[in-house]
């Protein structure tokens, strides 16, 4: 049997220090759990350009294709503030996600018992929290055409376009649903059916892919200005969200600060299935390269080693091993471990990046 293949592009700032902590969690799997990855390192963003004059060469994006996952640190920084658009860190990101295809991009919205003070809202709405958002990601407003800004008449107009083609609905449908398979079977799909064609569209093909080959799944469908009230109304009543790129985009980010730091939130984006039945995959941190604390130890890993955590369950089939990392967060969370974005300045000391990882690491050895 060979090993699963993992790449891991650290990036930029603190992209690398907190890719560090994980690449020690997954020694440890490798260790103690027989579950070895060939990982191979290679650079993305920032650090791309600098040694490429390219934000992902061709060479990754080869083995990004190839790999069986994709682990992915953080992108860009002042320093390439005024590079030309077309080099930009972003770039590299944007090119993995297009030429992997990701389509489904899963956001999840969990809320730690020991941080639910955390949260800017009441701790009874978020504590026990667990939600999940999956975001339409290659279509939509941001790509469909016409597109621009263009003279009319005597002024000028600025042009998007919603568009949406059956088969992409149809597709995210169904990863929304094969993912609420695994949690509670219930999915919520949020559109504007009320003032948008595509979003009447949306619904009607969200409904059929459920009763032809999801009858199990409870579906139910609300607006997305109203789904955006109840988000910070009563979040726990949801478990899936399923919406498209617009108001997946806002939705998410509104979803996420219910939970408290950036610092705390994994992604996961999912596209069509390689021939051995596992998507193509990328899994990165919510949060960007952080270029104010970069350098200095601060940085929380748990974003990432979070995001670690959705490879093994989404792309590895290891539920079970992902539920002892989640668990190994949650003990130290609770035995007080913080770093410095989960402080507030009366907080006495936070720990490093390292010691989180350190912690986290006892945490997985207490768990065998
Ligand atoms: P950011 O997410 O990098 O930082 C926002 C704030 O959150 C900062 O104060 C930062 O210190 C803090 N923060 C973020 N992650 C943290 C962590 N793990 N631990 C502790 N604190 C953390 O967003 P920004 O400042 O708007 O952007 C900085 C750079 O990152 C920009 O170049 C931006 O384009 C890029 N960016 C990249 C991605 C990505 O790689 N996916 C996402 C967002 C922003």
């Amino acid at each position: 049997m060979t090993n699963p293949t993992l790449l891991i592009l650290a990036g930029d700032g603190i992209g690398p220090e907190v890719m560090g902590q994980v690449t020690r969690i997954i020694d440890w799997y490798g260790k103690n759990r027989d579950l070895a990855f060939d990982v191979e390192h290679d650079l993305v963003g920032g650090a791309a350009y600098d040694k490429h004059g390219t934000p992902l060469h061709d060479d990754t994006m080869a083995k990004a294709l190839a790999a069986d996952a994709v682990l992915l640190g953080a992108v860009g920084g002042p320093k390439y503030d005024d590079l030309d658009f077309s080099v930009k860190p972003e770039r590299g990101l944007l090119r993995l996600r297009k030429e992997m295809d990701l389509f489904s991009n899963l956001r999840p919205a969990q809320c730690f018992d020991a941080l639910a003070d955390f949260s800017s809202l009441k701790k009874d709405i978020v504590a026990g929290l667990d939600i999940m958002i999956v975001r339409e990601l290659t279509s939509g407003v941001y790509f469909g055409e016409p597109r621009g800004i263009f003279e009319e008449g005597n002024e000028r107009v600025g042009i998007n376009t919603q568009r949406y083609t059956e088969s992409e609905i149809d597709r995210v449908a169904r990863s929304a649903f094969e993912l609420a398979r695994r949690r509670s079977g219930k999915v919520c799909s949020m559109e504007k059916a009320n003032v948008m064609e595509s979003g009447i569209l949306w619904r009607e093909v969200v409904q059929k892919v459920r009763d032809t080959d999801y009858p199990d799944i409870e579906l139910t469908h609300m607006y997305a200005d109203n789904g955006a009230m109840q988000l910070v109304r009563a979040p726990k009543q949801f478990d899936v969200i399923v919406t498209d790129n617009l108001f997946g985009d806002i939705l998410s980010d509104c979803a996420a600060m219910l939970t408290g730091s950036l610092g705390m939130l994994p992604s996961a984006s999912l596209g069509a299935p390689n021939p051995d039945g596992r998507p193509k995959a990328l899994y990165e941190p919510v949060h960007g390269s952080a270029p104010d604390i970069a350098g200095q130890g601060k940085a929380n890993p748990i974003a990432c080693i979070l995001s670690f955590a959705m490879a093994l369950r989404y792309s590895f089939d290891q539920g079970d091993e992902a539920t002892r990392l989640e668990n190994a967060v949650e003990k130290v969370l609770a035995d007080g471990a913080r770093t410095a974005d989960l402080m507030g300045p009366e907080d006495g000391t936070p720990i490093s990046t390292t010691e989180m990882g350190d912690a986290i690491l006892a945490a997985l050895d207490a768990s065998l």
